[in-house]
């Protein structure tokens, strides 16, 4: 099956052409410049843009992929969860698209599209464990099928991506924050600042990230009241150990999450990472160490793949079809969409 895939569920506006496991085009257009005034992503803002930018994307992609819409079994578009106003502008796009082609249409949840990308990737047989890892979400999934997800644990606040944006704003370093602390931290120490592992030494895998944002906003401050400003490397070190606190958190869980799993599943130990956060060096290096010591198959898909596009939102579809499942011209857009409830209530069906 060869589908298109639409996603425009925060700030990335993104069409891709998925053939089987071939990636033939993934376009990713990112709004970064867009709300680099307000601090985070601003949903008006977004919304436009994505609308202003669909059908570009869509047609770059089918350019790239040397293929035409007649060429196509159908269209995947991420239907939630997300940022409202962007979900709508994508559904909408993919909607005029199959209504003037008569091609199938897929919605499709885009933490699955995280959830399923080692079997894009890697081909990984069911089941996994998964520790989806982005800017709004921490968990971890036991993954058994397309469309069955157990999840064993996860935040009780904040998402770790989230956590590094925070970190980045705070230190005067450029949004997205994952990316620019992760290249701070290289020069830095990250001993200089103790910050804590919250719910480290709790039973079970729930992780908790809001305390590390006070703790790394106080150690800044602290900085500033000393030298009376941040230089480059205090920079440096604040990230290192922000960065070095996310680490040791999530392989400890995942350690934790790893043992829980095995338990069901002792013939099968695969584990892997998917979303933003897991396109950190040190998360990814982290977590391959721990799974190398526990004789656990680790995939970590490429970096571009883990940070938001359709192709993997094209990939789910291709899942669903294989399965006999396609939506219709009433598919509405999911503001909220927990991964291990499939049949969520539609917008404004007031449940
Ligand atoms: P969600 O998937 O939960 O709806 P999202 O789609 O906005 O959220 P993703 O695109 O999957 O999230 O991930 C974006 C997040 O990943 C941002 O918070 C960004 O800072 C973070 N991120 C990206 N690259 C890195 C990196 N190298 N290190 C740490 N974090 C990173
Ligand atoms: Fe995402």
């Amino acid at each position: 099956l060869t589908l298109l895939g639409i996603e425009s569920s925060c700030d990335d506006t993104a069409a891709a052409v998925v053939r089987g496991h071939d990636v033939l085009a993934s376009v990713v257009y990112g709004q970064t410049s867009l709300h680099a005034d307000y601090g985070g992503v601003v949903p008006e803002i977004a919304a436009r843009a994505h609308a202003e930018k669909l059908d570009h994307c869509v047609e770059e992609a089918l350019v790239k992929a040397g293929l035409g819409l007649a060429d196509l079994d159908g269209i995947a578009v991420t239907a939630g969860p997300g940022l409202i106003g962007g979900v709508l502008s994508g559904v909408m796009c993919a909607k005029g698209l199959a209504a003037a082609t008569g091609l199938p249409l897929i919605g499709v949840n885009h933490l699955a599209g995280h959830a399923l990308t080692p079997r894009l990737t890697d081909q990984l047989v069911y089941p996994y464990l998964m520790l989806l890892v982005s800017g709004g979400h921490c968990q971890f999934l036991i993954v058994k099928a397309h469309d069955s997800f157990q999840r064993i644990g996860g935040t009780i606040d904040d998402a770790p991506g989230e956590a590094f944006d925070k970190t980045a704003r705070l230190l005067g370093l450029p949004q997205p924050g994952g990316p620019s602390v992760e290249k701070a931290a290289k020069s830095g120490d990250p001993k200089r600042f103790p910050l804590p592992r919250p719910l480290l030494n709790q039973q079970g895998c729930d992780m908790s990230f809001s305390g590390l944002k006070t703790a790394i906003l106080r150690a800044r401050d602290g900085v500033v009241a000393q030298e009376g400003g941040l230089s480059v490397q205090d920079q440096s070190d604040l990230s290192a150990s922000f960065q070095a606190a996310i680490t040791d958190v999530l392989i400890e869980k995942t350690r934790r999450a790893l043992g829980e799993y095995l338990k069901l599943n002792p013939e099968i130990p695969a584990f892997a990472i998917a979303g933003g956060v897991a396109a950190n060096g040190s998360v990814r290096d982290g977590l391959k160490a721990l799974c190398a010591g526990l004789d656990t198959d680790f995939v970590a898909p490429p970096l571009h793949l883990c940070t938001d596009n359709a192709a993997i939102i094209a990939y789910v579809g291709i899942a669903r079809m294989t399965a006999g499942e396609t939506d219709d011209l009433t598919l509405s857009a999911r503001p909220r969409w927990p991964l291990d409830q499939q049949a969520a209530p539609m917008l404004g069906s007031g449940k």
